[in-house]
């Protein structure tokens, strides 16, 4: 495979009008299949997880892919691997090693799965990978995007994967209109894929069809004129736009929260509080605080989240940076307080774990990205985190 860029004219698109259907018999199903892996075979980008053949590896890669985009993936990759060369080197390590080397990437319920099917794998399996996507599907955590993605593509097994890229696909070549995240369309596309999936090359099909989806048949932008199945296009042949296809839900925009963090001091050593496993971020060390309440300022949202969270009363001093930060269905402004603490030992009332951390030690602690910029800002506007010289007096031990 070769890096070519996605733009080039590689393809047979044809012109509008003019369409063949990849599903009308054996012949042109498997011609349909033939143009598709020439042009992967061809143009396919070199990526460090199509370079092996070793199930593991594939299988950190499916899981990361669905949840970042290929070109921000590769450092991640590379440093998950670096750090956990082997299905046992994963099932081996702390919990907390696995959630620093996931730090960045978001989503870190999979992280945790991730962890607890790899020493599932070396408790029930030997330490190999099961080989069919049922034998996947029964470790936690492991889905049918994941169990098809690493049957096919690490183990040739028949299976059609269907994310994203590829529903766009192939709702663009059979002309579905429909949301292709209703049950009844996702179905037919799974059914459609089965039929066209070249057997013996399913994973390289399957790749393929991502390939296509992630650099020619855009969502906004479809290079239709370079696309090397434009021949069997049945968007293209109605001189349909395909950017209305297939149906896209609006986006509504989630709500916008304003939290607050505390950098709570005690001499030289900050406080990190780790949220509750079970929950979002879960096991992730953070500045502790919480979401503003209407009405409320927010240095009386910082004492209320600290009293709540961890039993302590805080003197809250200068606001010290904020960022903005989107999740998937909301967005936050994080606001961090320079903030000091009384003499009392902080509870667990509403984390997992409390711990006072020297600031050249914060690296060590896998934290939320939110909190990780926070430090950035801090090191890059002074030099470092410093505690600040001295609690406003006026305000000491106040509530
Ligand atoms: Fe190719 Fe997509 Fe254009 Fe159809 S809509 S011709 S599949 S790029």
């Amino acid at each position: 495979m070769t890096g070519s860029a996605a733009g080039e004219k590689v393809g047979h698109g044809g012109p509008a009008g003019a369409c063949r259907d990849p599903l009308d018999g054996a012949a042109e199903t498997a011609a349909f299949g033939r143009a598709l892996l020439d042009w992967y075979d061809a143009h396919g980008r070199d990526l460090p997880w199509r370079q092996t053949r070793d199930p593991y590896r594939i299988w950190i890669s499916e899981v990361m892919l669905q949840q970042t985009r290929v070109g921000q993936m590769e450092a991640f990759y590379t440093r998950f691997l670096d750090r956990f060369p082997t299905l046992a080197d994963l099932a081996a390590a702390a919990d907390a090693e696995v959630l620093k080397a996931w730090e960045g990437l978001g989503y870190y319920a999979r992280a945790r799965q991730l962890h607890g099917a790899a020493r599932q794998v070396m408790a029930d399996h030997g330490g190999a990978l099961p080989t069919t996507r049922d034998g996947l599907l029964a470790l936690p955590g492991v889905g049918p995007y994941t169990a098809a993605a690493v049957s096919s593509i690490a183990f040739d097994r028949d299976h059609v994967v269907l994310d994203g890229n590829v529903s766009r696909v192939l709702c663009r070549l059979l002309l579905v209109t429909d949301l292709p995240t209703r049950q009844s369309v996702r179905q037919r596309l799974i059914e459609a894929g089965e039929r066209l999936l070249v057997r013996g090359r399913a994973g390289d099909f399957n790749q393929a069809l991502m390939e296509l989806g992630a650099r020619v048949c855009l969502p906004a932008a479809p290079r239709c004129d370079g696309c090397p199945v434009g021949l069997w296009c049945r968007v293209r042949a109605a001189g349909a736009d395909p950017t209305a296809v297939p149906q896209r839900r609006p986006r509504r925009p989630g709500p916008h929260l304003q939290v607050t963090a505390g950098m709570i001091w005690r001499g030289d050593r900050l406080l990190l509080a780790q949220r509750p496993a079970g929950g979002m971020l879960g096991g992730l060390w953070e500045f502790p605080g919480g979401k503003q309440e209407p009405g409320e300022t927010l240095e009386a949202c910082l004492r209320r989240e600290i009293r709540e969270e961890l039993g302590l009363n805080i003197t809250v001093g200068p606001e010290v940076a904020s960022v903005d930060h989107a999740y998937t269905h909301f967005r936050i402004t994080l606001h961090a307080f320079s903030a000091w603490s009384g003499r009392g030992t902080p509870r667990t009332l509403a984390c997992a774990a409390w711990q006072w951390v020297a600031p050249a030690d914060l690296g060590a602690f896998a934290m939320p990205r939110s909190d990780r910029r926070i430090i950035e800002y801090l090191v890059a506007q002074q030099g470092g985190v410093h505690p600040p010289v001295r609690p406003p007096s006026r305000h000491r031990g106040g509530h």
